[in-house]
């Protein structure tokens, strides 16, 4: 393993120097065999084991600060609380991939918090990245976890962990909000520099550099939550600090994945206000672009961040309707308008399970849809539905059998259902890891039938439903 240290290099204004601080009688109990090996990295030899589970000192390990907008208020100064910054390794893409530890130990950023991951959150961090990344949705990656005999304490003493993650990067909106509103503008340029090398190259040889890495932020924002919105994926906590100036998925904790089609829902128990219902998170994308925009004040004309912030919109709108055209077995966007709205009123009328459904209609051949119709109890409102969808699907020109085919490739048939996380959990505490790898074999292929698995397709019993999760973690 080659560890590079690039951010590091940008100096004491940006982090501070951390080591991970191993937890008692820590254990490695689930690594990420593919991810390593793109990453060229043995995780079995001694050495490298030594060195990411921080039972070797690196010299040059460390914790980010930044600042950020959390639920709408301003705070000037946080930074990684539990987090470190391993270093930076190469992939077999060519390009870098950071290597950080959730759960590390107490941080200069950590305040009043121990510095410590419960292996419940490190568990669902796991399963829902890796997950995401099977739904081709951009997000960090989880190489590995180590569990302890460690109590850490939330509501109630609970078993440590710590998990390693895998990201293209770890800057956040935040960066650059805690170097703008402190005036810091040296800093700042440095900021714009470094992202502008390491991760948005081919907008350094254009006439603005900064106007078109910003404009790539924006596209790659909007791309990513119309992959949220088109999966049924709810973040939970979609504070400027916990968005990545990459563009990828981070920082899971109370997040959901949709199960009974409910738009207002709020995954998040610590979200009184409902701010990040699922329905509101792309205007959310928007309102955390705004606030990265203003840290640009100096650098552009309000009409150019205008222009750049403009390009969301559409391109969420865009990237959404293309998937839901895919997911509908349609080819042209004119049909999805119309037909969408009117079907997520009767998804959310009969309470059904979004997954299920697009599944079930993936499988649905022409005149043959009884099965569709014993899911609902307005059968009447739902055939008059399907009346309509067949004649688009027929004019759409595509076989049935074939959209048939790319349908069931884009609808998944697995799920993180919160319930199935929870029994992971549980057997997990009791030192039993094998329903967290059955349930991460099925979401790393969630496309397949999985016939020895078929339970962890099914919906949510009623004990299920009703579990809560909130910030702490
Ligand atoms: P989050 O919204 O969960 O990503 O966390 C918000 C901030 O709180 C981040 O700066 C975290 O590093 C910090 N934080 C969360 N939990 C802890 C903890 N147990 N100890 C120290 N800092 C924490
Ligand atoms: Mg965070």
């Amino acid at each position: 393993m080659i560890l590079e240290h690039h951010f590091a290099s940008l100096g004491q204004a940006f982090s501070s120097k951390t080591l991970v601080q191993p937890l008692i009688e820590q254990r490695l109990v689930e690594f990420n065999q593919s991810l390593a090996s793109f990453l060229s990295i043995d995780i079995k030899s001694t050495e490298t084991k030594c060195i990411l589970s921080g039972e070797e000192a690196l010299p040059y390990s460390l914790s980010m600060v930044y600042a950020g907008h959390q639920f709408g208020g301003f705070s000037p100064q946080l930074g990684d609380g539990r987090g470190v910054l391993l270093g930076e390794v190469r992939g077999q893409d060519g390009l870098l991939y950071d290597l950080h530890m959730k759960g590390a130990g107490p941080t200069p950023y950590s305040r009043r918090g121990d510095g410590r991951a419960v292996l419940r959150s490190c568990i669902r961090e796991y399963l829902a990245s890796e997950a995401m990344t099977a739904l081709s949705v951009p997000s960090s990656r989880a190489l590995a976890l180590y569990d302890s005999r460690e109590a850490v304490y939330r509501e109630t003493p609970e078993a440590g962990a710590m998990l390693l993650r895998v990201a293209q990067g770890h800057i956040r909106f935040g960066h650059f909000e805690y170097f703008f509103y402190q005036g810091k503008q040296a800093e700042l340029d440095q900021l714009i520099e470094y992202c502008l090398e390491h991760y948005y190259p081919e907008c350094s040889a254009t006439d603005c550099p900064l106007e078109s890495m910003l404009t790539e932020v924006v596209k790659r924002t909007a791309r990513m939550i119309a992959k949220w919105q088109a999966i049924g994926f709810q973040h939970g906590v979609m504070n400027t600090d916990n968005f990545s100036f990459t563009g990828e998925t981070i920082d899971y904790g109370p997040y959901g994945f949709m199960e009974d089609y409910e738009p207002d829902w709020v995954c998040n128990h610590s979200d009184h206000e409902g701010r990040y219902a699922f329905s509101r998170q792309p205007g959310v994308g928007l309102w955390n672009l705004n606030c990265l925009m203003r840290c640009f004040s100096k650098h552009l004309e309000r009409d150019q961040l205008i222009a750049i912030l403009q390009c969301y919109e559409p391109e969420l709108q865009t990237h959404y309707d293309s998937l839901m055209m895919s997911k509908m077995g349609l080819t042209s966007t004119q049909d999805v308008h119309e037909l969408l709205p009117a079907l997520f009123t009767i998804l959310a009328a009969e309470k059904m399970d979004y997954t299920v459904f697009f599944r079930l209609l993936s499988h649905y051949e022409q005149g043959e849809f009884a099965f569709l119709l014993d899911e609902v109890i307005d059968r009447e409102r739902l055939l008059a539905w399907l009346e309509r969808y067949e004649v688009a699907r027929d004019k759409g020109g595509l076989l049935w059998s074939q959209a048939s085919a790319s349908m069931l490739a884009v609808n998944p048939k697995f799920i993180l259902r919160n319930y199935l996380a929870h029994e992971a959990i549980v057997a997990a505490e009791q030192g039993d890891y094998l329903p967290f790898r059955r349930l991460l074999n099925v979401l790393t292929h969630p496309f397949g039938e999985h016939s020895e698995s078929e339970s962890l397709a099914q919906r949510a019993p009623e004990w299920g439903k009703s579990l809560e999760v909130s910030c702490s973690s």
